[in-house]
């Protein structure tokens, strides 16, 4: 089912995420974390893109096993910045031979010391998203970032481009997770004003060690609120009650979004069905409201 239908329900909808393995090795791990987190009845299961698109084909395979094996809908994510535009072609023609109906289009962070864009390569996700048009009807994603793209210095020219590419034909957005629910707020009226129309998944990531936090920084600059800072100093070096705290703080954000008249949540959980499963058992009554 396209996730532009999904998301047309009445319903609340909570999505996943999941990352495919760098290698082989780990492929049967993550089948059956696949497994695990299908039981929770998501929306839709989403499957990452490893930069470089080194593991692309995983990426197809798991999103195919999750549609075609597990039931459950499935996006895989395809990234373009390390790619000519003929290997982006040969992707999005797997995808479709998969049956794989959503894809979420990205351009990929630009990896150090490329050139870039790369020679016969798409330089922005809104050339990807004219691609894939071309290749079928397939329902498109595109991600959105609340507190500015790193690379763009400009909020106001960030969501100028944002626009440029919801208009080529993306169906709905996600967020780069964030921990301060009035900065999503804050963006959903700035792309409202633009004329942003379409559905946005708030992206929830939640952060169960301080190495988990560092990344984070280090990959989207986020802002940690000093209420998150205050629960990694107590909490940080015990594995166990960080895990706890990291739940609560992203169950704590989910409900509120809830409250607010959010109706879909896309949730990081990394192939970890426990953080999964855990967040749901908080919320098992509410999202029938
Ligand atoms: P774009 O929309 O192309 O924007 C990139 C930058 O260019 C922005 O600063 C934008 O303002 C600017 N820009 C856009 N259009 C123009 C224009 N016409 N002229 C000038 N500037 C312009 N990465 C992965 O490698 N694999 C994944 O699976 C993956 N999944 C992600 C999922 C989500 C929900 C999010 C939020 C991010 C994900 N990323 C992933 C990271 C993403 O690839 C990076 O953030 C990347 O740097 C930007 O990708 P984009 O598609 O948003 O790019």
């Amino acid at each position: 089912m396209k996730i532009r239908n999904i998301l047309k329900r009445e319903n609340i909808n909570i999505s996943f995420e999941v990352f495919p393995p760098k290698t082989e090795v780990g492929y049967e791990k993550i089948l059956n974390a696949n497994k695990e987190i299908s039981k929770l009845n998501p929306a839709f299961i989403s499957v990452t893109y490893g930069a470089g698109g080194g593991t692309s084909k995983n990426t197809a395979n798991i999103a195919a096993y999750i549609k075609n094996e597990l039931g459950v809908e499935s996006l895989a994510h395809l990234t373009c910045v390390s790619s000519t535009k003929e290997e982006v072609r040969e992707v999005i023609q797997h995808l479709k031979s998969f049956g794989i109906e959503n894809i979420l289009a990205l351009r990929g962070d630009i990896p150090k010391g490329q050139a870039f864009p790369v020679a016969a390569g798409f330089r922005y996700a809104y050339e990807l998203i004219e691609e894939i048009k071309k290749h079928g009807d397939f329902s498109i994603g595109a991600a959105c970032y609340p507190e500015g793209h790193v690379e763009n210095k400009h909020k106001v020219d960030d969501i100028h481009y944002l626009k440029q590419k919801v208009d080529c034909g993306v169906d709905f957005l996600t967020t780069q997770m964030f921990f301060d629910n009035d900065i999503h707020y804050n963006f959903l009226y700035r792309i409202r004003e633009a004329g942003i129309t379409i559905p946005v998944l708030p992206g929830i990531m939640p952060i169960i060690s301080e190495i988990q936090m560092k990344r984070s920084i280090e990959l989207s600059g986020t802002v940690f609120p000093r209420r998150f800072l205050s629960m990694l100093d107590r909490f940080g070096d015990n594995p166990n009650a960080m895990m706890e705290a990291g739940i609560a703080y992203a169950t704590d954000q989910i409900i509120d979004l809830l409250a607010n008249g959010v109706k879909n949540i896309h949730i990081y959980t990394m192939n970890r069905p426990q953080v999964a499963e855990k967040i749901m058992g908080n919320i098992t009554e509410i999202i029938k409201c």
